[in-house]
């Protein structure tokens, strides 16, 4: 028998929901290319046609704004890969934008980030009036809530300053996405992108959605899939089992809203349990499954080797590379001190998560505590 495990890493990955699996394996009889104009072909690209009209209707899109993607990273590249000729980039954004920008031909500059872990409104302000009566390109990128302290980021008020001078859009809202309610046309953003698993979709799909007069250059050319937008034969298994997620997450959202009151009740247990510890953003707007607890005085791969050995997944702050956690950007952009941004780990829980798994978690921060911040 495998001993049990307390999964709370779902912002890294969630679990898959059973519709989305259902989907995936009706899809994969499907024997046809969705570009096949026979019968085959024309079950597959109702497959992906289906998905498509659940993944808009999940974010208030129309399904024709939709290009379906290898992920979230692969829409960021793709925006960022456009001909700009300036980019403000708010310093807190997932790697997947800040390598996209430092790869872009295109000056960029950072947003700067309050301590608060919201981004500084007047720093898009001054981004605009530096940019207002230039007739060039020029892009915003900002996500809708960071990955690391689930803090909400004030998009439409940026959307509101960045029109005001032309500049156009580019949201994340990778994190969002399933977990707040999200409106696409609503927010005003030029481009918004997502990921299939982070709603409980396979992993390695994802969207691209991108209002009708913005302009687009696509990263993959070849075949005529997606419109022209994004070439190469459509996972149609993944896209399946990624609309039946989001079809899913619409019936969701309720559950989603009432995760703050526990992840409220499971950040006062471990503050009970470990005094010392302190939790990063709890000031602002957050998601509602996430909490990122700084722990003064202990190191972050440590806690997280002592947390899995406990039976207990939660990441670092920032995703760590083979299980290397390096220093947080987002942490370092809140001006956190090193000995807080170093010891924060991630903790994110979903609608399924169960109080024993929290339970699990409040005895290994228990028995963490008891030992000297030396030895974790
Ligand atoms: N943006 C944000 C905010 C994310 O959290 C992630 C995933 N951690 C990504 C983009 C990239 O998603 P993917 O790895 O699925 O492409």
């Amino acid at each position: 028998m495998t001993a049990a495990r307390a999964y709370l890493d779902w912002n890294a990955s969630a679990p898959l929901l059973p519709e989305a699996r259902s989907a995936m394996v009706a899809a994969f009889e499907c024997v046809g290319n969705p570009s096949s104009v026979h019968a085959e072909g024309r079950r597959a690209r109702g497959i992906v046609e289906t998905a498509r009209a659940q993944i808009a209707r999940l974010v208030g899109a129309r399904p024709e704004q939709v290009i379906l993607t290898s992920g979230a990273t692969e829409a960021n590249a793709t925006v960022l890969a456009g001909e700009w000729h300036a980019l403000f980039v708010s310093a807190m954004e997932h790697d997947s934008i800040l390598a996209g920008a430092s790869a872009s031909p295109a000056r960029s500059s950072a947003l700067d980030a309050g301590a608060d872990g919201v981004v500084k409104l007047a720093s898009v302000g001054r981004a605009a009036e530096a940019v207002a009566n230039r007739t060039d390109r020029q892009l915003v990128c900002l996500q809708l809530a960071n990955n690391e302290t689930g803090v909400i980021q004030p998009v439409a008020e940026a959307v509101a300053l960045a029109r005001q001078a032309r500049m156009h859009v580019l949201c994340d809202a990778t994190q969002a996405v399933g977990r707040l309610e999200v409106d696409f046309a609503a927010l005003g953003v030029d481009y918004m992108t997502f990921s299939s698993h982070k709603i409980g979709g396979p992993k390695g799909a994802g969207a691209l959605v991108v209002r009708d007069d913005a302009p687009l250059n696509p990263l993959i050319g070849g075949g005529g899939q997606e419109r022209r937008q994004r070439a190469g034969t459509e996972n149609v298994a993944a896209i399946a089992g990624f609309g039946a997620a989001a079809e899913a997450a619409c019936q969701r959202l309720a559950d989603w809203r009432a995760l703050a009151s526990r992840r409220d009740a499971l950040e006062a247990r471990l503050r009970e349990v470990a005094p010392d510890a302190v939790i990063l953003g709890a000031a602002s707007s957050r998601l509602p499954n996430t909490s990122l607890v700084a722990w003064p005085g202990r190191r972050a791969e440590t806690l997280l080797a002592m947390l899995d050995l406990g039976g207990v997944a939660v990441s670092s702050g920032a995703a760590c590379a083979s299980g290397k956690v390096t220093e947080s950007h987002v942490l370092r952009a809140m001006g956190c001190a090193p000995d807080v941004a170093g010891s924060a780990i991630r903790i994110s829980i979903g609608p399924e998560t169960s109080d024993r798994e929290i339970e699990m978690l409040v005895a290994a921060f228990e028995a963490i505590n008891r030992r000297p911040a030396r030895a974790a």
